[in-house]
């Protein structure tokens, strides 16, 4: 397969599947029903036996709780991943709620990843008619992911030890190793069109041509601006600090009481030099 022909697949999915749109009868205002939540998406293919993959294994940058291309699909041959931006309207409306995350954000977070789970599921489907096997990481049952503290973890040999908010597949992880951006101070990837929005990916066993250039500079996009520390309404992101992720969640179970069975928050991500583009850096 071409590596040109995956960004007509997902832009076919996106605009024609129905599921990029708020379902009416979930709709939590008349007015959202319908809305398109993701402008089209950005992709990035590597190799899977690219060796910027282990350095994830390391302590300290995902752990050794990640597991390699090869690990979730043996024989893999090229990784692929996707970077769906939300649109403006989502983007505007949390910048515009205050505190609160707003009700087209809501939407984005549960029902935009609804549509990122069938969006994989309907490449990996593609990618096996092709002739090759496919696994997308992140709706396959091995996926496992922590948000509390110590919760026990097995590595790629068995082996059980304890990790705090982590996970054996980053998708922003991936995402950079793919190419598509560099970090930011609230540890988000700053992609060509910001930070805003979800990411997703497969793996497959067909050959494409990788297009990737792994950044050497880790926060390369990011101009420490410190805006994203200033709309934190836990106080969760700072400049000498960076990203408290136990203070981000407390504040993420908060608002999961409050918008139950939604949650987000999201504020981190709009309003901001870095939210739909790399920001200028001024100065030398
Ligand atoms: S708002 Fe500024 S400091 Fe925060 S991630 Fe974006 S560029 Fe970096
Ligand atoms: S998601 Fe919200 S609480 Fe978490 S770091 Fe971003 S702004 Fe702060």
């Amino acid at each position: 397969m071409e590596r040109t022909e995956i960004p007509n697949i997902i832009e076919v999915f996106r605009k024609t599947s129905g599921w990029n749109r708020v379902p009416p009868e979930k709709a939590l205002r008349s007015d959202i029903a319908g809305m398109e939540m993701f402008s089209p998406a950005l992709v990035g293919i590597s190799s899977a036996e690219d060796p910027a993959f282990l350095l994830l294994k390391r302590e300290g940058v995902v752990g050794p709780q990640f597991l390699l291309p090869r690990e979730w699909l043996p024989g893999a041959r090229s990784v692929v991943s996707f970077f769906l931006p939300f649109t403006a309207r989502v983007r505007e409306a949390n910048a515009e709620s205050g505190l609160e995350p707003a009700q087209e954000w809501l939407h984005g977070r549960i029902e935009g990843q609804e549509f990122i789970d069938r969006l994989s599921l309907a490449l990996v489907e593609r990618l096996r008619e092709e002739g090759g096997d496919a696994v997308s990481p992140s709706v396959d049952e091995r996926f496992a992911s922590c948000t509390v503290r110590n919760t026990v973890f097995l590595d790629g040999n068995g082996t059980p030890f304890p990790v705090t908010f982590t996970s054996n597949w980053s998708e922003r992880h991936v995402a950079f190793i793919c190419g598509l951006g560099t970090f930011g101070l609230s540890r988000g990837l700053i992609t060509s069109r910001g930070v805003a929005g979800r990411f997703g990916s497969v793996i497959t066993t067909l050959p494409m041509t990788p297009d990737n250039v792994v950044p050497e500079d880790l926060y390369g996009n990011c101009t420490l601006c410190g805006e994203c520390a200033a709309k934190c309404p836990a106080g969760a992101i700072s400049l000498e600090k960076g990203k408290n992720h136990v203070l981000c969640a407390e504040y993420l179970d908060l608002m999961k009481e409050k918008h139950s069975p939604r949650y987000g928050c999201g504020k981190c991500q709009v309003g901001i030099p870095c939210e739909s583009a790399v920001p200028e850096k001024h100065g030398g």
